[in-house]
């Protein structure tokens, strides 16, 4: 086993992607300790329950006390206050990180808080599932899965950004770097506008539930049964996503809506000649993601059929 990256990490906020991380970091050997804080009692007794951190404190400042690398694991909305209660504590030479899904606004929120001699590494995985809590982690979760590492100033130390991209190369992602206003267009396009429209599709059908009674649910073809997975994740962090990325969802969702005008009076002047060429180009960028490894092109994305 290689020598950890950091001798004491802490994990504020213990769901999906901190105990992912915890699992990780202890199949790689990464950190001498692990502490971890959640804000509920229930999630801590969880949490000491599953063996999940090594030591579960009972305040977001004694697991951050005396830590080489505190990553904030709340939804993106909760990020600015608990730097707020850990940044006295905060040791110096320390480094602060976080894994919300938009950046510019956690850079704007955390920043202030930190003080003197503390490193600022802001990094978002591009992984997760619909599901949450401190019980949905695994260890292969960041496993060929991409991290962006988005430092929070242009003078952050070179040596702090690469030990968290060490820390994350050893849980199994490859690292990016990224501005935080790129980050923020670049998932908009890829994950925050589909969860919208994913949410918004499960909202007409189930609206549509109401006419048709159990059809919508008994019929579900695999196209809407996606979306219904997508739309089954957590509403506190998508909440906090969109309304921390307004411009950038804003802007691709106006492109959207242009692209559907065109795509619906395609359909309603019986252009088929539009409809096949924007399906071939739709179709070549899905082989472009599973040629970069970043999907299976097993049918029915590699799940076995449903029961009927
Ligand atoms: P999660 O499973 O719902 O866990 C969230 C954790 O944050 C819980 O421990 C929760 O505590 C705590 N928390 C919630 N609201 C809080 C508040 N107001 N103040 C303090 N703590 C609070 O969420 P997750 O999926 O791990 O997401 C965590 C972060 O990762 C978010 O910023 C999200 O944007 C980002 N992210 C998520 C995904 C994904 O697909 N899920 C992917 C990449 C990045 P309790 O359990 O005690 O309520």
């Amino acid at each position: 086993m290689t020598a950890p990256v950091y001798e004491r990490v802490a994990l504020i906020g213990l769901g999906l992607i901190a105990s992912s991380m915890f699992w990780a970091i202890k199949r790689g050997g990464l950190a001498g300790e692990v502490t971890g804080y959640a804000r509920s009692e229930a999630t801590r007794e969880t949490a000491r329950r599953i063996g999940l951190c090594d030591r579960v404190c009972d305040s977001a400042a004694e697991a951050a006390e005396g830590a080489d690398l505190v990553v904030l694991c709340v939804p993106v909305g909760a990020m600015g206050r608990v730097a707020e209660e850990i940044a006295p504590v905060l040791k110096a030479g320390a480094c602060v990180s976080d894994v919300g899904s938009v950046k510019r606004a956690v850079i704007n929120a955390v920043a202030p808080h930190l003080p003197e001699g503390v490193h600022f590494v802001p990094a978002h995985p591009l992984a997760g599932t619909e599901h949450s809590g401190p019980e949905a982690g695994f260890a292969e979760l960041y496993d060929n899965r991409w991290c962006i590492i988005v430092p929070g100033a242009e003078d952050t130390d070179p040596e702090a950004i690469a030990k968290v991209r060490t820390l994350w190369e050893g849980m199994g992602a490859n690292v990016d770097e990224m501005d935080a206003d790129h980050h923020d267009l670049v998932l908009a396009v890829t994950s925050h506008v589909p969860h919208a429209i994913a949410y918004t599709m499960v909202g007409v059908a189930d609206h549509l539930r109401r006419v048709t009674e159990s059809e919508v649910i008994k019929y579900s073809a695999a196209g809407f049964r996606d979306f219904t997975r997508i739309a089954a994740s957590d509403p506190t962090m998508w909440r906090d996503v969109f309304l921390n990325n307004k411009e950038a969802t804003l802007d691709i969702l106006g492109r959207f809506t242009e692209e559907l005008f065109v795509l619906q009076r395609a359909i309603r002047m019986e252009d088929g000649d539009h409809l096949h060429d924007y399906f071939t180009k739709t179709r070549a960028v899905r082989r472009s993601i599973i040629e970069a490894g970043q999907d299976t092109d097993a049918p029915n994305f590699g799940r076995e059929a449903p029961k009927p």
